[in-house]
């Protein structure tokens, strides 16, 4: 039964068969020269060998059964349809054979192109093309090196040196000199290297060079430099790859043929227009090898009016009908235009937006599909400082540009000098090799990173992201010597103290201080660039979408912020409220003193004074946040601080006892205190007595923060402003945790507010597991759940949130038991499942309970669509994050097919 199945599969696909949506099947290239075969475009005829051929030959190291029969079959319509045979002495038919997978993997696999040629039909191929003896001698010369490499990994170089010799012998340096009888004898000599490494003579049956190809190019999914291409794209190993016979059509047969690529719109800006390059009497390869250079397509029109026109006509067509930017290649044979590819084209993230929204003024695609086309990577991209435009530093290396933004600082090569300069106020740039984790200090104190090593999953590649800062990897151009505290670059050395400059976008580094400017997209987003009346594509096409994007959204979105400041940027970004105001950040500084005093209070009255101390510090600070939120919610979390923040280093203070008493100085105080903090140690602070824990253990410290909140309400009230204060307990995993705050809240809030008006919520954030568990019992003592997915990360997976990134997550990603960070984007399945569970069972007990999410994840674009499936009723992120969650929140609606709008 399972064998008769096989026998059945369909494993070949005629051009005319297949469409553009067939890409996981017949790969990217076969499904697109499908379609434009069924659109009726020149494509050279050919048929495609599945994806699914690959995975079983690649899972058994055989050719599923019937598939030899399949491509036979193909084969002869083929035949037929070109009136030629594969390989016919007179007039042979050659075909190239192409790879092609789901996803473009450019120059990672294998081409094998003039199969079907052997030591007769070259010479029917010669004269069929006019009696071009040179042509076709080049012709099979190009297929023994390409089927030599490709399909019995003879190494290239010897073919390479055999042509020079050639050369040589001719004396000049150009593949065009060499005439007819050159190329004869270069076949005999290519001939003998394939003999020399294969112990074989090169095949001279078409049919078997055609299966040998197609198998090279099915175990070409497995060379190495696909398999890294995969892992650093995150392309699924189990895909495979299709492979694409194709009528082989010749742009080098004269000035009269040539190949090209094109784009029907600029892939950087957008612009519109014609870009794209030509190389006559040529075949890709060359394009590519970069033997000659190329022309700007425009010079086709001189070159060949009518295919030129054509070629136009196409390109509009292809927009028309593909609805966005595609590229294209394309040959030219004595006149005659062939289409070879084409696809959706990559482009830049400005490119994307003004694309989409070019897009939506021609008529081709509406507004939902124009927010469909954009993403918030791209647009967080956009939000990254820049190197000013017109600057003109020249770059010395190119790396990776492994985390975006620009940054320019002195060079330092040691984690403890970046600390150091840092500390000066010095932006620095820390340059190593690779980076490990005791970098993590000085990469924490840098400006930017620069390595030497490494790709996009490199530690210097992960940490540098988590953190938001500009780096840039594996710019092997560059030879690092720290102990010698220099680099050296394009003939120059860069000492410790000269400046560089880095672009973490392009992986672009110079040398010297290039300008630095706030972009076009936050200078809108500030309200200092106008949409309607800047000459702007860019930024007229981001109002456009984000405009788009806040009408179709149902998640709310607030910002995590704690000044006023922030608050007031946050705004201006699109910020609907506040959800986390994280009120230990308040308590830094020289208030620090206060907290110490209050955490460690020994003597009677020495804990109520510092209380009474912070009670109108806290007042102002909330009467300033609530003034800027003028009326939208603020959730301001009562104080979480791992206790370890606000204490003096144990080991400090020990040290310094110690020193005093051995000077005999009176150190009484100090004993006091060295003992307080050791009774307060904790091994595992993030763990301990941290959130309600401490609210519940330091008597009226909770007392004090939400009486003075409900005042800080209470005299915006009264002062004509408007305040929703939401007061938010942390860390609870038991309900009755929260009851007894709850208790105790109700009492202070009634006494403040009186008939002022004002109405605070309680709630609680969800962020240990336990609470996520019992959330049903937690819901009948809270207002609002708002999830700490920070906590629930470290919790739910056991990772100490400070330690593991840069520990060794990058191991993590390298062996793929991680797509991405956890604490960066949300664990769908693990993490993710207790928000859906306390989601689902806080409102079942409480219909109406509000949920939101304040945790990092809240401005992470996968997350915010989980977020919206979950049925949250907001997200919260860091005020430069909104813009982002703004845009992925329209997304996630448009994706999911809802037509919600608020
Ligand atoms: C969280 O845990 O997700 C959270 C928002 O709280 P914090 O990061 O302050 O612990
Ligand atoms: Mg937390």
């Amino acid at each position: 039964m399972a064998a008769q199945e096989t026998v059945d599969h369909k494993y070949v696909y005629d051009f005319s068969e297949g469409n553009k949506e067939l890409k996981e099947l017949l790969g990217g290239k076969g499904a697109n020269l499908a379609e434009m075969t069924n659109l009726g475009l020149p494509v050279p005829p050919g048929f495609t060998i599945t994806t699914e051929a690959c995975q079983a030959y690649l899972a058994t190291g055989r050719e599923p059964d019937g598939l030899a029969g399949q491509i036979e079959a193909h084969l002869e319509s083929l035949e037929r349809a070109m009136g030629k045979r594969l390989g016919d002495p007179q007039d042979p038919l050659l075909v190239s054979v192409r790879s092609g997978a789901k996803f473009s993997m450019p120059g990672m696999m294998e081409t094998v192109l003039n199969v079907g040629l052997n030591d007769q039909s070259v010479e029917g191929l010669a004269a069929q093309a006019g009696n071009n003896e040179r042509f076709a001698w080049d012709s099979y010369r190009r297929l023994i090196q390409m089927f030599g490499k490709t399909v019995c990994e003879v190494p290239s170089e010897e073919f390479e040196h055999a042509l020079d010799e050639a050369k040589h012998a001719k004396g000049t340096h150009n593949d065009l000199d060499l005439d007819a009888d050159d190329l004869r004898g270069l076949v005999d000599a290519y001939k003998k290297i394939f003999l020399k490494h294969t112990g074989r003579e090169f095949p001279q049956q078409p049919r078997e060079q055609l299966d040998l190809a197609i198998r090279a190019v099915f175990e070409s999914w497995n060379a190495e430099r696909a398999v890294l291409y995969r892992r650093q794209e995150r392309i699924p190993a189990e895909l495979g790859t299709a492979v694409n016979v194709v009528t082989m059509v010749f742009g080098n047969l004269g000035p009269d043929s040539g190949t090209g690529v094109a784009f029907t719109r600029d892939p950087a800006s957008g612009a519109q227009g014609i870009y794209g390059d030509y190389l006559a009497n040529a075949q890709g390869e060359d394009v590519v090898a970069g033997i000659r250079n190329t022309v700007p397509l425009q010079e086709l029109e001189q070159l060949d009016k009518a295919s030129y026109d054509e070629l136009l006509g196409i390109m509009a067509r292809l927009e028309e009908h593909y609805k966005d930017l595609c590229d294209i290649e394309f040959t030219i044979e004595r006149g005659k235009l062939w289409m070879l590819q084409t696809r959706v084209g990559k482009r830049t993230a400005a490119a994307a937006f003004v694309i989409a929204g070019q897009l939506v003024d021609e008529g081709l695609i509406d507004l939902d599909e124009a927010l469909h086309r954009v993403n918030g990577a791209q647009l967080a991209q956009l939000m990254f400082p820049r190197f000013q435009l017109d600057h003109e530093f020249q770059p010395v290396a190119t790396g990776i540009g492994a985390s975006p933004g620009a940054a320019s600082g002195t060079v330092v090569f040691t984690s403890a000098r970046a600390v150091e300069l840092a500390a000066e106020g010095k932006s620095v740039i820390l340059v190593r090799r690779e980076t490990n984790p005791d970098d993590l200090n000085g990469m924490i104190a840098a400006k930017g990173i620069l390595t030497s090593r490494g790709g996009k999953t490199s530690h210097a590649a992960v940490v540098a992201r988590g953190m938001g800062k500009t780096c840039v990897s594996g710019a092997d151009e560059i030879e690092v010597n720290v102990p010698a505290k220099r680099f050296t670059v394009a003939g120059q050395t860069v000492a410790e103290g000269d400046v560089v400059s880095i672009d973490g976008t392009t992986g672009k580094v110079y040398l010297g201080e290039v300008p630095v400017m706030p972009s076009e997209v936050v200078q809108y987003f500030e309200g200092s660039l106008d949409p309607e009346h800047v000459d702007n594509a860019l930024v007229r096409a981001v109002h456009r979408i984000m405009t788009h994007a806040d009408g179709k959204r149902r998640l709310a979105v607030r910002t995590n912020a704690d000044t006023g400041a922030d608050a007031a940027r946050a705004r201006r970004f699109g910020a609907e409220g506040i959800g986390l105001c994280r009120t230990e950040h308040m308590f830094l500084g020289d208030r620090r003193e206060l907290v110490e005093r209050l955490i460690l209070a020994r003597a009677p009255g020495e804990r109520e004074a510092a209380l009474a101390a912070l009670l109108p510090l806290q007042r102002a600070d909330f009467e300033e946040i609530f003034r800027e939120m003028d009326g939208l919610p603020v959730t301001v979390r009562l104080i979480d601080p791992p206790l370890h923040e606000f204490l003096p280093p144990l080991e400090q203070l020990a040290v310094n006892v110690a020193v005093a008493q051995e000077r005999g100085e009176d150190v009484a105080k100090e004993e006091a205190l060295l003992a307080a903090v050791r009774r307060m140690h904790e091994e595992n602070p993030m763990l301990g007595l941290r959130g309600v824990r401490l609210g519940l253990v330091i008597p009226g410290l909770f007392a004090m923060q939400v009486r003075a909140i409900a005042e800080a309400a209470v005299s915006c009230a009264r002062g004509g402003g408007a305040a929703k204060p939401e007061i938010m307990v942390p860390l609870v995993g038991a309900v009755q945790e929260l009851e007894t705050v709850r208790a105790e809240a109700e009492k202070i809030i009634a006494e403040v507010v009186g008939d002022s008006g004002v109405e605070v919520l309680i709630g609680t954030m969800i962020e240990v597991p336990r609470a996520a568990l019992t959330a049903g019992q937690i819901a009948e003592a809270a207002e609002f759940f708002s999830f700490g997915t920070n906590d629930l990360t470290q919790m739910g997976w056991g990772f100490s949130r400070d330690d593991v990134e840069g520990a060794f997550f990058w191991r993590y990603l390298e062996l793929g038991i991680f797509g991405i960070s956890p604490f960066e984007s949300i664990d769908r399945d693990g993490v993710g499942r207790l928000v859906r569970i306390a989601a689902e069972e806080g409102r079942a007990a409480r219909p109406g309970l509000k949920l939101g999410v304040c945790g990092e994840h809240g401005g992470d674009p996968d997350s915010v669509h989980f977020f919206h499936e979950v049925g949250l009723d907001y997200v919260s992120c860091s005020p430069f994050r909104v813009p982002v969650a703004r845009l992925e929140a329209g997304r996630a609606v448009v994706e999911t097919g809802g037509s919600d709008s608020r």
